[in-house]
């Protein structure tokens, strides 16, 4: 008999885990709390751009809709890097024209849920918010955004996909017994804002790469969209004296910008207006376990493991979660007392390794891209990989074009690189012998 599986959330991980289900013969129902965001207009400073990424396309590939989703992304080859003093300098992110795509979350969100849709065995039901699940015979309760009125649902399965703040997951939390979960906000919040198309609906930026404008506490990035605008969002203390508390009046918010991203400036006729309207909103890590219960309720994507955003892997990780549940679908022969305990021990590790490499990464962008010493070290490890690419891969392409390495490897080779580099920067002349043989032997020493 078909097995019914219940999908809490819409989001980019439920809808692509509902198509992956649907291919393997699941009658899946999703309840979302959003109305269909494809009838309705987004609300305004939630329009978020997300690199995505090899695991992220690995995840999509494995359902055949990747080059649906090529379609709305840009390929990004590099960082580009605004200083203060309006010079820049551009980096490659890896070889090859290994590129990260900029896609809407929105756009993203919407294709997702069209080629869902498009499987017979799949139906998203809108303004849905999920306010119970039960562990003992698996009802979910939903509440009606409009009507009020409560509907249940009973199924084989359930999976929680509803992000970071899970409705599933707390109602499964308080029914369970030594539940692990951890909260962290960082001190920075964030702000979308826009530099639009110029005349011609052309790019006013270099379109193919990632701007930054790192300002060692905090720090603005853009990412292009297919319409030929950037979406920005400001990386901002909340508090202190460089942050969102001080920027209070137009002269504030004015200064502020002329005086820290100058060259930015004449690209956002609409900034006071962007600044004022759009909301400022914080970042959480959220770590948590058990991920299952019963064997048959299982949390994914951010409900599971929400992370900070500088990286760029939140969707990718979740997308590969989805990878790695359908890999173990087949080896598990549909077998859920095996597959869901094997997914929450291969999968737990390498969420907790992503998170805290997101957090390092915030320091990275915002105050070592702009470090010398930082690009010299970063210099020495790319000559050194593209010599010798089978004893060194740079953690950033590990994580970013490695699909196959787990992001918890990644991260313990990272702290064994960067043990390395610490011996490697420490060598007396080193900015003037960084590419001799001898600093090339030295590494081969220790790799
Ligand atoms: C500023 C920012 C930048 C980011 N940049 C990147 C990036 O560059 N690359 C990347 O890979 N990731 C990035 N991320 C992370 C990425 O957005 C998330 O990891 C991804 O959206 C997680 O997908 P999800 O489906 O698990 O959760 P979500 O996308 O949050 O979807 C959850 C869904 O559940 C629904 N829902 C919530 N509560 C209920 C309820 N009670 N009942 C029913 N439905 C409910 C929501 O409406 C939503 O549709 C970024 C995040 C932020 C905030």
């Amino acid at each position: 008999m078909e097995k019914k599986v219940t999908i809490v959330g819409a989001g980019l991980v439920g809808s692509l885990l509902s198509i992956y289900l649907a291919k393997k013969g699941y009658h899946v129902n999703i309840f979302e709390r959003r109305p269909d965001m494809r009838a309705t207009q987004m609300s305004a400073g939630k329009s978020i751009n997300l690199a995505l990424s090899d695991r992220g396309w690995r995840g999509l590939a494995g359902v055949g809709i990747a080059d649906e989703i090529k379609k709305i992304a840009i390929p990004m080859y590099g960082r580009f890097i605004h200083h203060k003093d309006g010079s820049n300098a551009y980096q490659p992110y890896g070889k090859d024209k290994q590129a990260i795509y900029s896609v809407s979350r929105a756009d993203i969100n919407m294709k997702l849920m069209d080629l869902a849709e498009k499987q017979k065995n799949v139906k998203i039901h809108f303004d849905k918010r999920c306010t119970a699940v039960n562990r003992n015979d698996l009802k979910a309760s939903f509440e009606d955004n409009n009507t009020k009125q409560q509907t249940e649902t009973q199924s084989d399965l359930l999976f929680g996909a509803d992000g970071a703040f899970a409705a599933s997951r707390l109602s499964v939390q308080l029914q369970a017994d030594r539940f692990e979960y951890n909260q962290h906000y960082i001190d920075c919040g964030y702000k979308e804002l826009i530099i639009p198309p110029g005349e011609g609906g052309k790019f006013q930026l270099e379109e193919n790469a990632l701007h930054i404008w790192p300002r060692g506490s905090f720090m603005m990035i853009a990412l292009p969209n297919p319409d030929g605008n950037f979406t920005c969002t400001l990386f901002l203390p909340f508090e202190g004296e460089k942050s969102f508390s001080k920027l209070t009046t137009d002269a504030d918010i004015k200064q502020f910008f002329e005086r820290e991203f100058a060259d930015a400036v004449p690209f956002m006729p609409t900034l006071l207006q962007d600044f004022k309207q759009n909301p400022v909103s914080s970042l959480v890590t959220v770590k948590c376990f058990p991920w299952t219960f019963d064997n048959k309720i299982a949390l994914i994507g951010d409900a599971a493991h929400a992370i900070v955003p500088f990286y760029g892997q939140g969707m990718n990780c979740g997308f590969e979660d989805c990878v790695v549940l359908n890999e173990l679908i087949d080896k598990h022969k549909e077998n859920w007392d095996l597959i869901l305990p094997e997914y929450q021990s291969l999968r737990k590790p390498d969420s907790d390794a992503i998170a805290d490499l997101a957090i390092a990464n915030f320091v990275e962008m915002r105050d070592k891209t702009a470090d010398p010493k930082f690009l010299l070290q970063k210099k020495i490890e790319a000559r050194f990989s593209e010599k010798h690419p089978e004893k060194w891969i740079p953690l950033y392409s590990m994580v970013t074009y490695s699909p196959h390495i787990r992001y918890s490897t990644a991260m313990k080779e990272g702290a064994k690189q960067q043990a390395i580099m610490d011996k490697i920067m420490a060598l007396p002349d080193i900015e003037n012998k960084w590419s001799s043989i001898e600093v090339e032997n030295e590494i081969l020493k220790y790799v």
